[in-house]
């Protein structure tokens, strides 16, 4: 046996050999660096062209600049016994002098010295005299290394207390020079980098050449010209989208290579009599899907699919056939849903919907496990018709049926239900109970497809483009605070003709107490404000059994005003409740927003949603008036993810995604498009090898 070291230099601690003392080691051990790699992939948050440095008469006022100059003269004044203090010196550079004050931080003091040349960067806050507060600055060192920090395009990292900027500049730079040759295309000749020359044989624009990735790293660090640091991120964003894509598609491949199908298309028998009792026809859109999800589940890989359809496209009795299928094969099947009020709607639901056909519909949830789990009857292993139809059984539950290690036999289909609020290692989780089960997940956030591509590259996308025929029309409006009395008379005369209402306010977390308090506090003054209509409370702090009895009581409309917090977001579906008033509007996104808004216009009345917010700024107002401009849940995503990034849009629960440096999910849809082409080619070459 040998000695193990590591083959890459790049994967070497870095240690006093580069003048990385302990001190230093433990400092960039905060900011994650532990071997030369890590530093190489510290992306620089902003880059200064000190090739143009700004002579300090022509500062501009609140234009942010970098200037050079020599320190002429500093000092501290205090007051409040010392509790107070302004640090301040002055630069001259022979066009004028600039003052730079830095308030209570003595300490500065330590850093500086008359006759220091000092660069410093900000914004001036005042021309008479020229000042700036809290400037960024890097002292010039006389040395050999100022070709580093001076006459060009130069880093600014990201730092921690006590490294200074100078210092891990040079050190990338040292480290750069040394390990740069060892930097490799990690999947040679799939990228074809720059240096090959153009490539004539590459029409598609997207497909432009790019740099090597020792090139791009380089470059990231030390551009040379302006786009430099672009074309950079572009590479190493392609880079990761292609890490993904690969690891999306072996995951796929293994998926396909053990995993057989169980046979679960069906036979129409339960199906028939099902829709015929359903007392609507399905739409286009829906038997469409079903018409996929039919041809899946009797394929001989299990299905792994991804329904995408808009609030209220009828997705739940999309997820009944496909059960049926299941059920009709002999198998058992388990919807999840992700909060115990969807769950207990749908038990609700599929009850009255199965009970005709004898089919037991059972509740699973983690409040809740009864210990007979097994129905009697779970059958032949493999599957094969069953002679009774009731001899299997469609469980339904929340996600936490999966951390219970529930797993009934002769698992046919899992479907989950509104799955952006399923992390995809969740997902992989549940379908690992069975012997691979059919999937089909089915959500309402309409991703923007470079997003639905990234996340779910693992998973055929089936889109229900449709709404059922005669839905009433939803109102969006958006108000300020102060008109919420008006509002208020306006559900109330709603109230009077019949219908019912939602408010709901932002929940900013599960747990916060503040905000449930806040909710009681509401409830209560609408109580008397609404008297004598009902109101009902909804958040999540409530057992299960107190959430149904409110929801049993809207449902019957002996509640009339469902408060809640936005615990009501997902699935709930009430045709008589026509009013949704949001308050605080402007704390929630546009998707989510949008999501509310689908718990009305259910029925055949005329819906409103009423968005009360404390509109501030133009861009808050501009935000909630997409709402009122449209319903088209996709173009209230794009912008929604335009505004606030994919993170929100998909909310905070969503973990499948590895964290993108350079990736921009948002923006780099052409690249991710790419890395897909790319990721394909290289397992068509691998299969052919
Ligand atoms: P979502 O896609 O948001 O989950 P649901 O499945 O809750 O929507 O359906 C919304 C409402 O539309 C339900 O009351 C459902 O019974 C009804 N619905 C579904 N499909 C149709 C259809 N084809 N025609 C009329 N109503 C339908
Ligand atoms: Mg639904």
């Amino acid at each position: 046996m040998t000695n193990r070291l590591p083959t890459n230099p790049l994967d070497a601690p870095l240690s006093a050999a580069r003048g990385v003392g302990a001190e230093r080691a433990a400092q960039l051990a905060r900011l994650k660096i532990h071997t030369a790699g890590d530093l190489l992939l510290h992306r620089p948050r902003r880059y200064e062209d000190r090739t143009q440095l700004r002579p300090i008469a022509d500062l501009a006022l609140g234009e942010a600049a970098t200037a050079r100059g020599k320190i002429v003269a500093l000092g501290t004044k205090r007051w409040r016994a010392g509790s107070k203090s302004v640090f301040e010196f002055i630069l001259e550079d022979g066009t004028a002098r600039l003052h730079c004050r830095w308030w209570n931080l003595p300490f500065m003091e330590r850093y500086f010295h008359a006759g220091d040349e000092v660069l410093v960067f900000g914004k001036p806050v005042s021309l008479k005299p020229r000042t700036l507060d809290h400037p960024e600055t890097e002292v010039v060192e006389a040395g050999e290394e100022n070709f580093i920090h001076l006459n060009r395009m130069v880093p600014i990292y990201p730092l921690t207390e006590g490294l200074p900027q100078r210092w891990l500049r040079s050190l990338v730079w040292r480290v750069l020079e040394e390990c740069e040759p060892d930097i490799a295309e990690p999947r040679p000749g799939l990228i074809r980098p720059l240096a090959d020359g153009p490539d004539s044989s590459i029409k598609m624009p997207e497909a432009r050449a790019l740099p090597s990735r020792a090139r791009a790293i380089h470059l990231l660090h030390f551009p040379e010209q302006t786009g430099d640091v672009e074309v950079a991120r572009q590479r190493l964003a392609l880079d990761e989208f292609l890490e993904l894509q690969l690891e999306i598609r072996r995951r796929r491949k293994t998926l396909q290579a053990n995993a057989r199908g169980l046979p679960c298309a069906g036979d129409n028998r339960l199906i028939k009599p099902f829709l015929k009792e359903l007392g609507f026809l399905l739409t286009d859109a829906q038997t469409k899907v079903l018409r996929e999800i039919r041809r899946d589940l009797g394929a001989p890989q299990p299905m792994r699919r991804l329904l995408q359809g808009d609030v209220g496209a009828g997705k739940t009795v999309v997820a009944a056939c496909a059960a049926l299928m299941a059920l009709e094969s002999g198998f058992n099947a388990v919807l999840m849903a992700p909060t115990e009020v969807l769950a207990e709607q749908h038990v609700a639901t599929f009850r009255r919907w199965f009970g005709p056909l004898d089919i037991p519909v059972e509740l699973r949830t983690g409040g809740r496990k009864t210990s007979n789990i097994q129905h009697p009857t779970s059958n032949v292993e493999g599957g094969g018709l069953s002679d009774s139809p009731t001899g299997n059984t469609l469980y339904i539950g929340t996600h936490a049926l999966i951390e219970g290690g529930f797993a009934p036999d002769n698992l046919g289909l899992v479907i989950i239900d509104e799955q952006h609020k399923f992390g995809v290692a969740q997902r992989e989780k549940l379908v690992r109970k069975g012997r691979y089960p059919h999937l089909l997940v089915m959500t309402a956030t309409p991703l923007p497809r470079t997003l639905g591509l990234t996340l779910y590259g693992d998973l055929d996308i089936s889109f229900m483009d449709q709404l059922p025929a005669g839905r009433g029309r939803i109102k969006t409006f958006v108000r300020a605070a102060d008109k919420l009395p008006k509002v208020i008379e306006f559900i109330r005369g709603k109230l009077k003709e019949g219908r019912q209402a939602y408010v709901v306010y932002p929940r900013v977390e599960e747990s916060d107490q503040g905000e449930i308090k806040a909710v009681i506090r509401e409830r209560a003054k609408l109580e008397k404000e609404f008297a004598p209509f009902q109101v009902g409370l909804l958040h999540g702090r409530l057992g299960p059994k107190e959430k149904e009895r409110v929801m049993a009581g809207f449902r019957e409309n002996q509640v009339h005003i469902l408060v809640a917090t936005s615990i009501i977001e997902v699935g709930v579906d009430l045709p008589n409740a026509t009013v949704m008033l949001i308050e605080n509007a402007e704390r929630f996104g546009l998707a989510q927003l949008h999501q509310l808004r689908g718990r009305v216009g259910r029925g055949a009345h005329e819906s409103y949603c009423i968005l009360v917010a404390d509109i501030k700024t133009e861009e808050a107002r501009q935000r909630l008036k997409v709402l009122a401009e449209t319903t088209d849940g996709f173009r209230i995503a794009e912008e929604d993810m335009k505004l606030r990034g994919p993170g929100e849009l998909l909310g905070q629960q969503q973990s499948g995604l590895p964290p993108f440096r350079f990736g921009n999910l948002s923006r780099d849809g052409a690249l991710i498009e790419r890395a897909r082409r790319l990721a394909n080619q290289a397992l068509d070459t691998a299969e052919k090898s």
